[in-house]
């Protein structure tokens, strides 16, 4: 199924501002939250259609990517669907808190929920550089990392097999303790259990309780055609693991572009000085000249060329991210001029000088016209 934009999803469009982006989402999970929808299947895939576009339209980061690239933005490798993995829960109580602020006007408990939240797995951060060469033609890298996995001997629970946590006995279970202080109740996390509501009293040897053992891994991640310096590709699912049922954090690979010796890249485009002599400007010429696919391309220089003069190459840029296009290239034409002539070339320039006259200058000379007419003055 072809997700829809989620602009489209609100109904705000990409110069909305933050405020009406809250409001729009804020009317929808009012409208189609799961709670006043019970068991109304196109309800619940509503809520979570406008969820999943909020926490992205809401996190300037995010939108930022998202108005780059897409839905393909958060599309990990190996056609990992990004968020095929969108935790819902464990995002779910940032939204609501951020958008609802006090919940209790809502009339859904979140502590559950804030509970797993905590309990999601750190987010990894890998850096990779690539070439230009890479960049334009898409390449794969494989990346070794260390993470933390899901242990293996207690499937992630820290209890020994076969021994199960026991119940908090400072909060019997409830991972909240409330004290009165004068007219106020406080409540406040269970200092005993971090509002777990249990306890690993037999821990698992291979994790000492935590759950989870530290890991090698090594991914293969396909890096698309047109990618950019500081572009971040997200992988669902291959951060750190979380804890007690929490989700996978993500790996976010940061792609850097080392740059180019000929090339200078500006997004799509590509653009360098080519230096020719003064004659082949002054007589045209055809040069063979290098393009990004490692090819030669023929341009012709015109007769009179003046330094300074920028050529397009249209489509010789670098391919547009997602989109089968491609920017262009600029080429911008210097003259050098020769630093040391042989004795015969000080001859011919020494006649060609005398063959010279004001039509063969016509910048030389409007300008000493008007400086004639300054110093008149
Ligand atoms: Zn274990
Ligand atoms: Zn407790």
């Amino acid at each position: 199924m072809s997700k829809r934009d989620y602009y489209e999803v609100l109904g705000v469009n990409k110069s909305s501002s933050k405020e009406e982006i809250k409001k729009a989402y804020r009317k929808l999970a009012l409208k189609y939250h799961p709670d006043k929808n019970k068991g109304d299947k196109s309800a619940e895939e509503k809520f979570k259609e406008g969820s999943e576009a909020y926490h992205v339209l809401s996190d300037d980061k995010r939108k930022t990517n998202y108005d780059q690239f897409g839905h393909a933005a958060f599309q990990g490798a190996g056609g990992q669907g990004g968020f095929g993995n969108f935790d819902f829960s464990s995002s779910f109580s940032d939204i609501f808190g951020d958008v609802f602020g006090d919940l209790s006007d809502f009339g859904f408990g979140t502590s559950r929920q804030s509970r797993r939240a905590n309990n999601r797995g750190n987010d990894l951060r890998y850096d990779v550089s690539i070439n230009l060469n890479d960049s334009y033609s898409g390449t794969e890298k494989k990346i070794n990392y260390t993470t933390y996995k899901k242990c293996k001997t207690c499937s992630g629970s820290g209890s020994k097999p076969g021994s199960k946590p026991s119940v908090c006995g400072y909060c019997s279970g409830q991972g909240k303790v409330r004290s009165n202080q004068g007219f106020f109740t406080i409540q406040q996390t269970c200092p005993e259990c971090s509002g777990e509501g249990e306890k690993i009293t037999n821990p698992c040897n291979n994790c000492n309780g935590m759950g989870k053992t530290q890991s090698n891994e090594s991914v293969s991640v396909k890096i698309p055609k047109g990618v950019d310096d500081g572009t971040r590709i997200r992988l669902a699912g291959k951060g750190e693991a979380g804890s007690k049922g929490g989700s996978n954090g993500d790996l976010y690979l940061f792609v850097s572009v080392e740059p180019h010796n000929i090339f200078q890249r500006s997004e799509e485009n590509l653009y360098y000085e080519l230096p020719i002599s003064i004659a082949d400007a002054a007589l045209g010429t055809t040069v063979e000249v290098p393009s990004i696919d490692g090819g030669k391309t023929k341009i012709k220089i015109p007769s009179g060329t003046q330094s300074g003069k920028q050529l397009r190459l249209k489509g010789k840029g670098m391919p547009i991210l997602r989109r089968n296009m491609s920017g262009d290239l600029y080429i911008r034409i210097i003259t050098e001029v020769p630093t040391s002539l042989t004795k015969k070339q000080k001859e011919l320039l020494t006649e060609f000088k005398a063959l010279e006259d004001t039509k063969s200058n016509p910048l030389i000379k409007s300008f000493f016209d008007k400086a004639k007419k300054f110093w008149k003055n």
